[in-house]
């Protein structure tokens, strides 16, 4: 008698603790087990592109890889690392690394474009040129995400020798979602509801990349 007491308190309990869960902890989580390296460019004495009104690219970067990060945490289950979470410069040695000696399973570096011609304005993501398979599907997932989602013109799917990409021994990429030197693109930029949509569209691709279905 005693022992169905204590098993009906016990589920008693579980059932209650069940019932206090957000639903995203019941739902799967697509990206539970998975580590990520969430790079925020350039930092500190380095902004970055710089728009008209002066919005630096470094600290949109942060922005959008700090929302990332969330979202990759609450909805994903998966755990993340940023390079930076302050305004700080790191060489970009010292970021491939953090990847490198953590073990993380997918890097991606967070930028914005600049130009001279302030009319510019698309998205864009890299690979590095070494053409991995697992990179370059993890690249084009997430550009068609953020094109879907900026409304901007697809400048395409790239590769590049960039020294992040080169030196992470994990498959990685690198976004420019936007210019920032564009005038309505920094405008949009301000606004954080919009960055927040960025980093949602990053997500959503890592999700067709690797997530379980
Ligand atoms: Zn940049």
């Amino acid at each position: 008698m005693g022992q169905a007491v204590k098993l009906s308190t016990v589920l008693g309990i579980l059932l209650t603790l069940l019932a206090t869960m957000p639903t995203a902890v019941l739902a799967a989580a697509p990206l539970a087990g998975k580590k990520f390296v969430v790079d925020a460019g350039h930092g500190g004495w380095d902004p970055g592109a710089k728009g008209p009104t002066g919005l630096t690219e470094k600290s949109v970067n942060l922005r959008v890889a700090t929302s990332l990060r969330n979202i990759l945490t609450e909805y994903g289950g998966a755990t993340v690392k940023l390079t930076r979470t302050d305004d700080r410069f790191l060489t970009l040695k010292q970021r491939a690394q953090i990847a490198n000696n953590w073990g993380a399973d997918r890097f991606i570096s967070i930028h914005h474009n600049g130009s001279t011609n302030k009319w510019a304005n698309g998205t864009e993501v890299y690979s590095h040129t070494r053409n991995n398979k697992t990179s370059n599907d993890l690249r084009n997932k997430v550009q068609a995400r953020l094109v879907k989602t900026t409304k901007l013109p697809n400048f395409g799917a790239k590769t590049a020798n960039f020294a992040v990409l080169r030196q992470t021994w994990m498959p990685a990429i690198l976004t420019e979602a936007s210019f920032i030197t564009n005038p309505y693109e920094e405008a949009r930029l301000k606004n954080p509801e919009y960055v927040w949509r960025q980093a949602y569209a990053i997500y959503q691709g890592i999700v067709d990349h690797m997530g379980k279905k």
